[in-house]
């Protein structure tokens, strides 16, 4: 169809070409998710109109029936989905058929890789709405008026999904939206109205506004009363998923309701469905999505839930009913004690949300704690996905700490591969019978934490150490200083006391060694002056000659580094250097006579404690010069 000469011509910007593009393709093998979109698209519309007309009841008028009603044309290969709902006027329409492009488009589409599966569960959750339209149409007309406007006010957007669309003014009888696709030629099956009605049924079951399509007339009524009015029947349930009863929901209707409501691709891991009575009534439908989407990291990105007041829509991400670290909880929830009239800011203060809030977030940690005891597996698929998000926890939600750390799940030195899928209760069964600290370690990387020479001592004595490496871990353990009563202990701080996991005759050892190496302390301490904070024997080791650990009030590596990066300014702090008295270098370099000999073995000593823990050499060269003069004395 050619546009009219009063029509204006716009361009997509480029990424949006290309995401379409991409779309197109990659959708291919689920083109009827095109219905799902549209009609959840028109629900939306019909949702934000009900809610408006609780203020304006004019914008109605006499039509107050809500509905959504797809109509197939077989001769004409099109298939037209219209509503009643708020439409849009001329600017909505610029802004929103117009612009494909969310914040962060041109970061997803770095990401895609090329893997037509796997990008097409990036594209699904990245959303792809009502563009979805061109997996089947080669060119789609949007006609629309804004509820509460002239029939003359209408608009008509046009495009063939390409580089560009066309806009021109119109006139529409009825408020709302028709969105007219001209099918493919090879996707003529969208037109036939069996065929569309079964996809239909399945993708608006759940949704609470009546879908509407021809009735399929018998043989015998079409010959009879060919010219009379077409009839429509209802084909959804149109009841809203959440108002049904729990145990009568099937898996399918969630994972249809949920990809509705997140516009999610895959369904969901896991949820929970309660209705509470009492006190305060609403009923709550968490999800947790089976993938992290782009923009989790995203701090300002939109999270929260679908809320709905006495079943009438009131907004979506309401991120007032959970707390920033299960932002990645989608659901909705329907409350019978928040005014109909309420808006964010109102939200914010009320101490009606705040009960919410606290219930909710016990809800999504209880079905978080469900899934890890019952269905580990899923549980693990969760944590690769999201853990990252829960370690923020601790810090936000003081009062649900304990909750938290029982849901946490790390690598430790027990663990047969790299995932994280040992949780702490885990690790206190493990425990040996007089261990009354969970042992942890800091690492740059699982490599450097599983090779610190800090563990050497809890090896020999068999002793789990849990083994922490992702950025967020040491900020995570600044907030957590117990668990089931037992202290948190970082094994590179301090001075290591394994409290009653020494045996008798290790202490004793230790203090004659302590005797014995007084003089050589105090030379390297003479030697070192300023660089370390301390020079003194270790326990921690069995087989490395020399390690650092980090006082215990001091910054920790990762976090130094964190704050380094971010261009803040770390208050110094010196390693203590800690030498092994059993072994050979240090037992030779007790009352060695050559001054040289001595100060470059310390200073390779030294160095090497300081690669041990994934630390950098102040100067390498230095080092390796000192190392190769020591390689040059042997025989
Ligand atoms: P999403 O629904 O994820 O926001 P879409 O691309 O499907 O993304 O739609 C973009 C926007 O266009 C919607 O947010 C809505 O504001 C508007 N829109 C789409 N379809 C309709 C409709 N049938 N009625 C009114 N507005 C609509």
């Amino acid at each position: 169809m050619a546009a009219s000469p009063k029509a204006e011509t716009r361009g997509f910007e480029t990424e949006a070409k290309q995401l379409l593009h991409l779309m197109i393709h990659s959708l291919y093998s689920n083109k009827e998710i095109f219905l799902r979109e549209l009609i959840s698209n028109a629900s939306d519309a019909i949702d934000k109109l009900r809610f408006e007309s609780l203020s304006s009841a004019e914008m109605l008028g006499e039509d107050t029936e809500f509905q959504v009603q797809v109509d197939c044309d077989k001769d004409a290969n099109t298939i037209t989905i219209s509503d009643n709902g708020i439409g849009m006027n001329k600017k909505e329409v610029i802004s929103n058929l117009g612009t494909i492009a969310k914040s962060g488009t041109a970061q997803f589409l770095e990401s895609l890789t090329g893997d037509q599966q796997k990008d097409s569960q990036l594209i699904g959750q990245f959303g792809v709405g009502f563009y979805s339209s061109f997996i089947v149409a080669d060119e789609v007309e949007v006609i629309t008026r804004k509820a509460g406007t002239k029939t003359k006010k209408a608009i008509l957007w046009r495009s063939k999904g390409e580089s560009d669309y066309s806009i021109e003014d119109t006139t529409k009888e009825t408020r709302g939206t028709t969105v007219i696709l001209h099918l493919k030629a090879e996707e003529k099956e969208f037109s036939e109205n069996f065929r569309v009605n079964s996809v239909i049924k399945k993708y608006a079951d759940h949704i609470s506004v009546p879908v509407k399509m021809e009735k399929a007339s018998s043989p015998s009524e079409e010959s009879e009363d060919s010219q009379g009015e077409v009839e429509y029947e209802t084909i959804n349930d149109a009841n809203a998923l959440w108002t049904r009863q729990r145990n009568k929901i099937k898996k399918a209707e969630h994972e249809e309701f949920y990809k509705h409501i997140t516009h999610d691709f895959e369904g969901p891991l896991d949820w929970s469905h309660n209705k509470v009575e009492g006190k305060l009534e609403y009923t709550s439908l968490l999800y947790i999505p089976k993938r992290a989407p782009y923009d989790l990291w995203n701090r300002d990105a939109a999270r929260g839930l679908k809320l709905y007041v006495q079943r009438v829509f009131i907004m979506d991400d309401a991120e007032q009913f959970l707390p920033l670290y299960l932002r990645f909880v989608k659901g909705v929830i329907d409350s019978n004690d928040i005014s109909l009239n309420v808006s964010r800011e109102i939200l914010q203060k009320d101490p009606v949300v705040d009960s919410m809030r606290n219930a909710l977030t016990k809800r999504a940690l209880d079905l978080l704690l469900k899934m890890r005891t019952k269905k580990k597996e899923l549980y693990n698929e969760f944590w690769e996905q999201f853990g990252q998000a829960l370690k923020e926890g601790p810090a936000e939600d003081f009062a649900n700490k304990e909750k938290i750390a029982k849901l946490l799940q790390f690598t430790t030195t027990e663990s047969k591969n790299s995932k994280q899928e040992e949780g702490l209760d885990e690790y206190l069964e493990r425990r040996k019978d007089d261990q009354d600290k969970i042992y942890y370690i800091v690492g740059e990387s699982l490599k450097a934490a599983k090779t610190s020479p800090h563990l050497e001592i809890f090896r020999k004595k068999g002793i789990e150490v849990i083994l922490l490496h992702d950025r967020i871990d040491e900020w995570l353990m600044g907030h957590l200083n117990e668990y089931d009563g037992k202290k948190f202990q970082d094994i590179t701080r301090g001075e290591l006391d394994l409290g009653k996991l020494d045996e008798g005759d290790d202490k004793k050892n230790q203090e004659k060694k302590e005797k014995k190496f007084v003089d050589l302390i105090s030379r390297i301490k003479a030697l070192l002056g300023e660089r370390v904070k301390d020079v003194r024997l270790t326990h921690r080791l069995t087989d490395s000659p020399a390690c650092l650990a980090i006082d215990d009030n001091d910054m920790g590596m990762q976090m130094r580094k964190i704050m380094e990066a971010s261009g803040q300014s770390v208050p110094e702090s010196k390693p203590i250097f800690e030498i092994n008295p059993d072994h050979p270098l240090v037992v030779k370099l007790d009352g060695e006579a050559d001054e040289e000999l001595f100060e470059d073995i310390v200073a390779v000593l030294l160095g090497q404690a300081n690669l041990g823990d994934g630390g950098e050499l102040d100067d390498p060269s230095e080092f390796s010069a000192k190392l190769n003069k020591l390689l040059l004395k042997i025989n």
